[in-house]
């Protein structure tokens, strides 16, 4: 069989990949070496924007009973207990149509999304099969692979191959692609543990994220909570002298961790070391062959955003992939990387720079620089919110290639609820109508949404930008705005309509 996807890996990213692409209708074939989730420690946390793709997979209220909101932000404190920094928290609803920021088990929130991947008998998933090579083909690519339960090698053909295969990718290297290097490499120990609920001590710690910027001990602190209501997560830096084996011990996590929480408290669920780093490789595509989430960049985990940019990823890819494969041209493809990667540039530079204020370990650099913070509130900071780099969207600055917010309609849904994974023409009714046939015939070809009574909301959105009408991608980036319907018009020609749709439109 000649699937329309294989994907390589199947870790969040693959996961999510393999809900948008199911849910498409494509026949997808998902290979994974590992017999189950991924059992150690990693992220804990995912934004707004990340549930809002999680809602477009249909997966938002199985996710959400898994996960704890969270309001609070993370706050960077110094070796005195003094604030220096938060990254804001925000009450309620945010922007995104969902709480700003979400707390998580890694294992969880994948098994989760594996769940959601059963919903689709068009997606094959076959665990402890391990891809070793990939041969390009013209029309297709055939994945050679092992089953590493009883060692007998297939093969599997698919039109294009994504590798969700993570920080050792082999399709990042077929594809031959170098990495940017954005300088930081640390190893840090990270535990979890089982909170015990009868400690005062362990109910007394905050239900939010700290970052101890202390020289002598750079550490992050995390609440889980949610489903995992006692779990808590320690990251600790590695200073010179640590032996990295000899930290894993037991006796010197609860020696490391004295100020916070010793044995009586809580009992320690794993522990386990990793070197983060912060690399965006170059070359995201060769051909029939891609790649998405740690395959493609990797972050120090500071400001808690590798996986969403994964996710991201996903969801850039997945709807390129959908119409190419209905018949839009292939170089639809090409600007997935360009869009992708200044964007979680932004995101990895800013860890690079937290990176810096938490991990410094000289107490005479460190006191110099908790000087620049004296004096006043402490100094807040959001998420940064990029502009992609050039690709399917107008030529014009943001908000056009931003994420559009997801506010109620006046009928009561959220707006992506309105919409499903389609472009969509949102705007005034009087300049929709305007809207010259050709045009509205390319958006009619795409199965485009319209919205011509968008709500109070979106409204002064558009006024705020001058504008009557936007047109939103499927994955809900701003493609460009409009002050009239000859302004539409001309972003209407932007859109990837079919070669053998446009000659019929
Ligand atoms: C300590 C720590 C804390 C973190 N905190 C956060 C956080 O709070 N928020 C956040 O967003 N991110 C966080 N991250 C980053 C996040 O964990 C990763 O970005 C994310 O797991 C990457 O997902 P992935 O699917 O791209 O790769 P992986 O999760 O690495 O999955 C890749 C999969 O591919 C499989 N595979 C590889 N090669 C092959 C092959 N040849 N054939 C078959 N299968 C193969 C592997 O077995 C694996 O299952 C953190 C990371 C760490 C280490």
């Amino acid at each position: 069989m000649l699937y329309d996807v294989a994907i390589v890996g199947y870790g969040p990213v693959g996961a999510v990949l393999a809900n948008l692409l199911g849910q498409a209708g494509l026949s997808i074939i998902v290979f994974e070496r590992d017999p189950g989730v991924h059992p150690l420690p990693r992220a804990v946390h995912f934004d707004g924007e990340v549930m809002r793709v999680f809602q477009a997979a249909g997966l938002a209220d199985s996710i959400a009973a898994v996960t704890r909101p969270s309001i609070k932000g993370m706050h960077f404190i110094n070796g005195e207990g003094r604030t220096l920094m938060v990254r804001r928290g925000r009450e309620g609803i945010g922007p995104q149509g969902w709480t700003s920021n979400w707390y998580f088990h890694q294992p969880y929130l994948e098994e989760a999304l594996r769940v959601g991947v059963k919903r689709f008998p068009n997606v094959e998933v076959r665990l402890r099969h391990e891809v070793f090579a990939i041969d390009e083909k013209s029309d297709h690519a055939v994945l050679r692979v092992e089953n590493l339960a009883n060692g007998t090698l297939g093969e599997s053909e698919a039109r294009y191959v994504v590798g969700c295969d993570g920080a050792r990718s082999l399709v990042r290297r077929l594809i031959g692609s170098t990495y940017e290097d954005l300088g930081l490499h640390q190893p840090w120990l990270v535990v979890d543990m089982l909170m015990k609920p009868e400690s005062a001590r362990g109910n007394a710690l905050p239900d939010y994220t700290i970052q101890h910027c202390d020289p002598a001990r750079p550490m992050t602190e995390c609440y889980i909570g949610g489903e995992s209501p006692r779990r808590r997560r320690w990251e600790i830096m590695l200073l010179p002298g640590d032996e990295p084996q000899s930290m894993l011990r037991p006796e010197r996590i609860w020696q490391v961790l004295s100020s916070r929480v010793a044995p009586d408290d809580a009992e320690i669920e794993r522990a386990a070391l990793y070197t983060f780093h912060s690399v965006v490789a170059r070359g995201w595509r060769r051909g029939r062959l891609m790649i998405a989430g740690d395959s493609a960049h990797q972050t120090p985990p500071f400001l808690g955003q590798g996986m969403c940019a994964g996710v991201r990823d996903a969801a850039n890819l997945a709807w390129r992939l959908d119409m190419v494969l209905r018949g839009a041209s292939d170089s639809l493809l090409d600007s997935y990387e360009s869009e992708r990667r200044p964007h979680v540039h932004a995101f990895i530079d800013l860890a690079v720079k937290l990176g810096a204020v938490i991990q410094e370990t000289d107490p005479v650099v460190a006191e110099k620089r908790d000087r620049e913070f004296a004096g006043g509130e402490p100094k807040m900071f959001d998420f940064p919110q990029p502009q992609l780099g050039t690709g399917v969207f107008d030529r014009a600055p943001p908000p056009v290639g931003v994420v559009f917010p997801q506010p109620l309609l006046p009928d009561g849904r959220k707006l992506d609820e309105a919409i499903g994974n389609r472009f969509a023409l949102i705007g005034e009714a009087a300049t929709i109508a305007q809207l010259a046939s050709a045009a509205r015939a390319r958006l009619d070809v795409l199965g485009a949404a319209v919205i011509d009574r968008p709500g109070e909301e979106i409204e002064a959105w558009l006024a705020e930008q001058g504008a009557h009408a936007l047109i939103l991608r499927p994955d809900r980036y701003v493609l460009g705005i409009a002050r009239n319907a000859e302004e539409l018009a001309s972003l209407c020609s932007m859109l990837p309509v079919p070669a053998a749709a446009r000659k019929a439109a």
